[in-house]
C-alpha cells in the first residue's frame, strides 16, 4: 500500500488527530517545530477518524495509483445508517513531516513524524517560498478551540538555520508509519497487540516513576469532534465538527482589500483556497484578488 503523495504535488486545499507512531495537536497552545524535511519531501494524505477505536488512519483511495474511493473501507462507510460511521467516512487532509518539537523537553531531540492540519498548507508553503525552504528557523504552529471548532495558524521564530542533512539518518518513513495507523483500524490481530503494548508501556512508564515519553507516541487518539459536550438538565450541546476551511464565510470590501499588506492579502487567499500569484506587489495582488472573487 502506498499512502499519500508528495506534498509539492499535491494541488488541493484539504481541511484540516496520530494514532500510536504520529504526533498530533491534541491540545491548544503552541507548538515550536523544527522539521526536518524539506517541502518536496513531505507527504499529503487524507485521513479518517474511527471513533469506536479512537484512531485515525489514511484513506486508500489515491488518485495517483489508480485507487478509487470504492477501495477504501473508510471511504465506503458513507453508506452506512450509523452517524458515527458516516462520520469516519469523511474526510481530513493532513500533511506528514518529520520534525523535532523543541519547546517542551519531554520531546527535546526525538525526531517523530507529526501531522500538520491541511489548513496550514498555504502557510507553509508561503514560508518555504519566503524563507527559501523551512530548514532556515522553527516555526509555531498554535492551535486554539473556541465554541467547539478547532484553527490552526502559523507563526516564525527567528532565523537559525540548520543543515538538514545531520539528521538524515534519523528520520522515519511516512508510508511504515501510515501503514500501521492503517493496520491499527483494520486489523484486530494489529489492534490487540498494539493495546498490549501500550498497557505494557504505561505499566512500566508507571512503575519506573517516570514522566510520560511523549515522544513515544501510544496515546489513544482525541477525535477531531465531539470534544466537549456542555450538560444542563440532560441536555447536550454536541459541537460542531471540526471546520473545514472553506466552509469558515469571510466578507470583505473592495476597499478593504486595497488597503491590506501582501501578508495579510496572502492570508486571505490561502483562507479562500486560492493560489496567490507570485509577487510581492500590493497593487497586483489586491486587484487579482478582487477579480477573483468577483469572478
Ligand atoms: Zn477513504
Amino acid at each position: 500500500m502506498k499512502f499519500g503523495v508528495k506534498a509539492d504535488q499535491d494541488k488541493d486545499t484539504g481541511q484540516g488527530g496520530g494514532e500510536q507512531f504520529i504526533r498530533y495537536f491534541g491540545e491548544d497552545g503552541a507548538y515550536t517545530l523544527r522539521f526536518l524535511q524539506p517541502f518536496n519531501e513531505w507527504t499529503a494524505y487524507w485521513e479518517h477518524f474511527s471513533m469506536k477505536f479512537r484512531c485515525s488512519y489514511p484513506c486508500l483511495a489515491n488518485e495517483e495509483e489508480g485507487i478509487s474511493k470504492d477501495e477504501c473501507p473508510g471511504c465506503q462507510l458513507a453508506t452506512s445508517d450509523d452517524e458515527g460511521d458516516q462520520r469516519e467516512a469523511r474526510g481530513n487532509k493532513k500533511l506528514l513531516v518529520n520534525a523535532i518539537r523543541t519547546d517542551d523537553e519531554r520531546s527535546a531531540g526525538y525526531v517523530d513524524l507529526w501531522k500538520i492540519p491541511g489548513s496550514l498548507r498555504e502557510d507553509i508553503l508561503f514560508n518555504n517560498a519566503r524563507d527559501k525552504g523551512l530548514s532556515k528557523r522553527e516555526y509555531i504552529i498554535i492551535r486554539r478551540e473556541k465554541n467547539g471548532r478547532t484553527s490552526y495558524s502559523l507563526d516564525k521564530e527567528d532565523p537559525m538555520p540548520i543543515d538538514l542533512a545531520m539528521y538524515a539518518d534519523k528520520l522515519r518513513d511516512h508510508n511504515e508509519a501510515l501503514t500501521k495507523a492503517w493496520e491499527y483500524r483494520w486489523n484486530p490481530e494489529v489492534r490487540e497487540a498494539e493495546q498490549k503494548r501500550r498497557a505494557q508501556a504505561k505499566e512500566a512508564h508507571e512503575s519506573a516513576d517516570k514522566a510520560p515519553q511523549v515522544h513515544d507516541g501510544g496515546d489513544t487518539e482525541p477525535p477531531p469532534f465531539e470534544k466537549k459536550a456542555t450538560k444542563k438538565g440532560g441536555l447536550s450541546i454536541v459541537p460542531e465538527p471540526e471546520p473545514e476551511p472553506e466552509d469558515e464565510q469571510i466578507n470583505v470590501t473592495v476597499s478593504s482589500i486595497r488597503q491590506m499588506s501582501p501578508e495579510q492579502l496572502r492570508r486571505l487567499y490561502a483562507q479562500g483556497g486560492f493560489e496567490a500569484p507570485d509577487t510581492d506587489d500590493q497593487a497586483e495582488l489586491a486587484e487579482k484578488l478582487i477579480s477573483v472573487l468577483s469572478s
